[in-house]
């Protein structure tokens, strides 16, 4: 069995140890020479170009991603080669445009922040004084950690974003939504499979700095009373978008404790790395089977709590096995994974996982060790 991933990141390279394990082969796609994904059989390509990517794909059983932006005339000449994508082009188109995104959840009934499209600063403005005079305008597209969101408070405050609008629009319109007032964020990770199979992972807790997540804890903590609304959610959406392979379903918990969707991931998710080691089943294990339509492994948790820390930056030039001799000999209960990428302050390098039965001594080691590698 061969298993096309198109993306060189991080996720493609996670991918790479269960694809041993299960003896399946795996071929990368990757933008560089030296990705992060470049321990596996790598063609060197650009996704953006459909006869690479037809190349690439013609000897693999499926194709699957890394990363959400291949574009939708690439993947409807993947298709027309009848090679299997999964999750599919109509699935990905909607993880690809947040406007579209915020169109088709509503649809499905999911609880969304109230929204908008807007073309301008004038319509920018209705909707800040229909909602407490605060919002939260976004790129539709090709936003990430952050970048492409941005708190307003007055009708001109997205006027760069509006004379730059055909590069990351859709229609010509940005998106805008009501700041929620939330007690925190939480992800729903679910893998969903051809023939409609559903398993979901416990629901987690995720801690953002500056846009970007810092820590997950897994499961949720006091999380219950929403477990088995969470859980519902991204099965309904799984189902409803048709998606193949994992689904991260961002939300926030509001200061009255409703869940609303903030965003769709369709890949293994940064929420999901403690998987690894505090699942049955792994995110990664899982997409894969999922992607080839094998049954589904048993999502269940295998300690009482996990917390995953990422590796944010750290000296320029540096890698982190550069402090291994210090960080490994720190924390050795500790599970340490660098992406094979050179530092930088505020690059995503690696992350650390603690398993235990106490949160709190399991967080502040997984802290620590990260902290070996931060600056
Ligand atoms: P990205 O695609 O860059 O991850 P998100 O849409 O997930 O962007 O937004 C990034 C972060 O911005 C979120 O994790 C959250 O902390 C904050 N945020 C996004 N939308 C809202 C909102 N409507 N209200 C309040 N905070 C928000």
């Amino acid at each position: 069995m061969r298993v096309g991933v198109i993306g060189g990141g991080q996720l493609a390279r996670m991918m790479v140890p269960p694809a041993i394990e299960l003896g399946i082969e795996l071929r990368v796609l990757a933008e560089v020479e030296g990705s992060a994904a470049g321990i596996a059989a790598t063609a060197v390509g650009d996704y953006r170009d459909a006869a690479t990517v037809v190349a690439f794909a013609r000897d693999v059983d499926v194709v699957t991603f890394d990363h959400e932006h291949v574009p939708q005339p690439v993947l409807a000449e993947l298709a027309a080669a009848g090679i299997p994508i999964r999750p599919g082009p109509a699935a990905l188109a909607v993880a690809q445009d947040k406007l579209y995104m915020r169109e088709r959840l509503a649809a499905l009934g999911a609880p969304v922040p109230a929204w908008a499209a807007v073309h301008d600063a004038s319509e920018l403005g209705d909707f800040l004084a229909a909602h407490g005079g605060a919002g939260v305008v976004k790129t539709p597209r090709g936003g990430y950690d952050g970048k492409g969101v941005r708190v307003v408070r007055a009708a001109d405050g997205a006027d760069d974003w509006f004379a730059g609008i055909d590069e990351h629009a859709s229609g010509g319109a940005l998106l805008v939504e009501e700041l929620v007032d939330f007690r925190r964020e939480l992800a729903q990770l679910a893998a969903r499979r051809p023939s409609g199979d559903v398993a979901a992972w416990p629901l987690v807790e995720s801690i953002q700095r500056d846009g970007v997540c810092a820590e997950v804890v897994a499961p949720a903590p006091g999380g219950e009373a929403l477990t088995d609304a969470a859980r519902d959610l991204a099965t309904t959406i799984a189902a409803g978008l048709e998606v193949t392979g994992v689904l991260a379903v961002e939300l926030f918990e509001t200061a009255d404790g409703r869940l609303l969707v903030n965003e769709l991931a369709m890949r293994p998710h940064n929420t999901g790395h403690w998987t690894i080691e505090g699942a049955v089943t792994s995110q990664f294990e899982q997409h894969l089977r999922a992607v080839l339509d094998l049954p589904l492994g048993d999502p269940a948790p295998r300690a009482l709590w996990s917390v995953m820390v990422n590796v944010l930056g750290g000296p320029a030039g540096e890698t982190m096995p550069d402090r291994y001799p210090i960080a490994l000999a720190g924390e050795p209960a500790a599970k340490f994974h660098a992406y094979g990428k050179e530092s930088r302050p505020g690059r995503k390098v690696g992350h650390v996982t603690v398993t235990g039965d106490n949160l709190d001594d399991a967080r502040s080691r997984a802290r620590a060790a990260a902290g070996f590698f931060q600056n």
